[in-house]
């Protein structure tokens, strides 16, 4: 059901702190439905809610989508032909509407105040303000006309309510789920407008859509109940046909599958939610991100674009590029999308060992940097990240694989040692290291004939001397083929270890 408009979307978060990974995918969907059919992906601060309101929220969202690589055509921090596109700075334009479904009798006056409503709500836990109670409570459809006016005269403090009609089916063909449908009766008199004039979420939300002549509506799957009001708002204010297409999508559930993932169980289970390092500016905590985490941006957006869709084909590793030619809504699923960080982190390794190092060098400096483990130029770094980055899985991992390039091991694992040493490969290592100033050109192969040739003089096999030289280049059992870790250390270095470890082996030997 495409229909011929131009598609234009819509990512509306509320700046209320960290985007949580159900953020991002929101946002990549739209943009991967707006980038397949060359329509716009429109970012909208929804923050008329002020007590919700927090600093710094909007410009950390405007990076995550950033860092994703998922730009916006038009937004707050880019302006566009609809603006403005922060809620707050279009204040004006919403009451109007309140005003013109109050006059054709679709919404109401309310004025209850905060406490008489509290005061039901303790003496009636169910209650809802609707149609079994609106009549008995203290709004536009009780009082006469006159009290009204009154009312409103000296300034008495009011809400607009939508009036939601009795007995009433309402169905909307949602792209994902098939055709859904409401009762009426199930659905409260939601506030359109509050007492300080600013609306709520569901008419602000309308009356957007509609000026930024919004094509579809992707939002999460918790927005499904509202999706009557907002119904009801379109049909009254602009009319059904200029609705845009729903489609809610799945939750993302925790790794056991029991409900919605949340920052909690981020924090609990130890990994991120949020696409950044989000910083409360009330309290100052901060909550990890996956890029701060180690994750790659196209692993990150490839993980979640496969949390809830997949093309059928059963290809796993997408490029942003090509999700844009594979995405299709249809292939939504309609149930939620259980979070497994296992294999977050499988997509994560598969895009370290895709990418050339070059792509994410920059960020492997920032965690060297945050070790204070001196970096010798991009040139080596590079050749040592190339060497390595099979055995990484997160951007951190590099640390560990590689931190024995640049610092030499302080501390040697010795139980290979104690099991391994003998004078005779004593004898041999030290001729080896001598040898070693005739080796040229420097290269893993030429390195590799020396310590055969030491080896064998002194009747001994190359293999076994290979994981007593590991040690001493690397201190542990760990990293790529020794040779080649010698070739990168060069034969200075290379030497001095040799020197270095036979002294504190023969103690121990
Ligand atoms: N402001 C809502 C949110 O924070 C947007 C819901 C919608 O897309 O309609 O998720």
């Amino acid at each position: 059901m495409m229909s011929s408009r131009e598609i234009r979307v819509r990512f509306a978060p509320s700046p209320t702190g960290g985007l949580h990974l159900g953020g991002v995918r929101t946002a990549l969907y739209n943009f991967l439905f707006a980038r397949k059919h060359q329509g716009k992906f429109i970012l909208r601060i929804e923050d008329t809610d002020q007590t919700r309101f927090v600093p710094g929220a909007e410009e950390y969202i405007i990076r995550c989508l950033e860092w994703c690589g998922l730009k916006p055509d038009e937004g707050p921090h880019i302006g566009g032909p609809f603006g403005p596109y922060r809620q707050s700075e279009r204040k004006n334009v919403y009451a109007q509407y309140a005003h013109q479904l109050v006059e054709q009798g679709h919404a109401y006056y309310a004025f209850d105040t905060p406490e008489e409503l509290e005061a039901l709500r303790r003496q009636q836990p169910n209650f809802q303000y609707d149609a079994t109670t609106r009549g008995q409570l203290k709004n536009s459809l009780t009082l006469s006309a006159k009290e009204v006016q009154h009312y409103l005269h000296e300034g008495r403090p009011y809400v607009i309510r939508i009036r939601m009609p009795e007995n009433k089916t309402i169905r909307i063909h949602d792209l994902i789920r098939g055709e859904v449908e409401f009762d009426t009766n199930q659905v409260d008199d939601k506030v359109l407008l509050k007492a300080d004039g600013m609306p709520t979420y569901h008419l602000a939300v309308v009356v957007d859509d509609y000026l930024m002549q919004i094509s579809h509506v992707f939002r999460g799957e918790e927005w499904l109940p509202s999706t009557p009001v907002h119904v009801l708002l379109w049909e009254y204010l602009f009319g059904k046909a200029h609705m845009p297409e729903w489609a809610h999508l799945p939750l993302i559930l925790r790794p056991d599958g029991h409900g919605k993932l949340s920052k909690r169980d981020g924090d609990r289970l130890g990994f991120p939610v949020y696409a950044m390092d989000w910083t409360d500016p009330f309290t100052g905590e901060t909550t990890r991100g996956f890029r701060e985490m180690g994750f790659l941006p196209e692993a990150f957006v490839n993980m979640l674009a496969l949390l809830g869709w997949n093309d059928g084909s059963g290809q796993e590793i997408f490029t942003l590029d090509e999700l844009v030619t594979r995405f299709s809504i249809e292939r939504i699923h309609k149930s939620g999308a259980r979070f497994d960080f296992e294999k977050a982190k499988w997509f994560n390794h598969e895009w370290i060992k895709r990418l050339p190092v070059k792509h994410y060098l920059e960020e492997v400096k920032i965690f060297f940097k945050q070790q204070h483990i001196p970096l010798s130029d991009d040139e080596k770094l590079m050749r040592v990240l190339e060497l390595i980055k099979e055995r990484c899985t997160l951007l951190g991992d590099f640390i560990e694989q590689g931190k024995f390039f640049f610092v030499a091991p302080e501390t040697y694992d010795l139980s290979v040692i104690q099991k391994k040493w003998s004078p005779g490969m004593q004898a041999a290592f030290e001729e080896w290291e001598k040898a070693l100033e005739q080796v040229e050109p420097w290269e893993a192969e030429n390195i590799e004939h020396a310590l055969i040739a030491a080896a064998e003089k002194q009747e001994l096999k190359k293999n076994d001397m290979l994981l007593p030289l590991r040690i001493m280049l690397v201190g542990g059992k760990f990293g790529p083929p020794v040779f080649q870790i010698a070739e990168l250390l060069g034969k200075v270095e290379t030497r001095q270890r040799i020197r270095k470890a036979l002294v504190a082996f023969s103690r121990h030997g």
